[in-house]
């Protein structure tokens, strides 16, 4: 399968503390990747890496065939790469409609708003019925739903996201993976998912990198890691 994103070698770190060692994978189209670890273990910030918001001290990143490496974080949208952070950050006192509009902010978006905004009110019927309201008031879920079509807006061909389960219910964490599932199935979005959530992570992924220490430590298919008792105990609780 031909990738949509290369990372090779990558090191990254904050000021002078290294964080990320030598950090190297690729993701397909319509692959769901998944990357799990303990808390510290640098998955944010290697989303923060390949996303341009900080600068890697070595290594490259290639999306679609271009050197993406430390271009600035505004420019990936328009190349086909979102991200979602953990959290949302939507704006509290805009409404759902304008945060979502927020998200086709570029050009060729601007020209595809209106059918995008369908789109996603049609995969997040909830967002609809709340369209006038401020992102502020939206429940946890909510808001995570909004913040996923606020990137879909950009017509994104790489979702990136942050911890979407955080503060979500077990019922509507199952909702939002669902429909990322359905994304990259439908789509052939590809997505790369950093998740605390390993069993529930592990049912949509295809594959799955476990990063300690800033490190990958393993990798492998999400099936195999899934019926992995080991891994069962240490990030599953089971
Ligand atoms: P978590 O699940 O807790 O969010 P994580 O795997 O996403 O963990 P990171 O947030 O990437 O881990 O953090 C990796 C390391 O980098 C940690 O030791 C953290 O303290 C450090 N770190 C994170 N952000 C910064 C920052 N802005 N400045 C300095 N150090 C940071």
């Amino acid at each position: 399968m031909t990738a949509i994103l290369t990372v090779s070698g990558l090191h990254a770190g904050y000021g002078e503390v290294p964080v990320l060692r030598d950090i190297s994978f690729s993701v397909a189209r319509g692959e769901i990747c998944a990357i799990v670890g303990a808390n510290g273990a640098g998955k944010t910030t290697l989303l923060s890496a390949i996303a341009g918001l900080i600068a890697p001290s070595a290594g490259r990143v290639h999306f679609q065939d271009q050197d993406i490496t430390s271009a600035p974080a505004h420019t990936l949208p328009e190349r086909g790469l979102a991200m979602v952070p953990e959290g949302g950050r939507l704006f509290a006192f805009m409404t759902v409609t304008d945060n979502l509009q927020l998200g086709a902010f570029t050009r060729a978006a601007r020209a595809e708003a209106k059918q995008r905004m369908e789109e996603v009110l049609e995969l997040f019927p909830i967002l609809a019925e709340r369209r006038l309201q401020h992102a502020g008031k939206l429940s946890g879920g909510e808001r995570q739903m909004c913040a996923i079509g606020r990137a879909l807006m950009s017509g994104p061909r790489l979702l990136m996201l942050d911890e979407p389960s955080i503060g979500l219910s077990p019922l509507m964490t199952e909702k939002v993976l669902d429909t990322v599932a359905t994304l990259a199935r439908t789509r052939k979005l590809s997505v790369i998912i950093v998740e605390q959530r390993v069993t529930e992570v592990l049912e949509i992924a295809d594959i799955a990198h476990i990063l300690a220490h800033g490190e990958i430590a393993r990798t492998d298919s999400a099936e195999n890691l899934r019926n992995d008792p080991q891994i069962q105990q240490t990030y599953m609780g089971l």
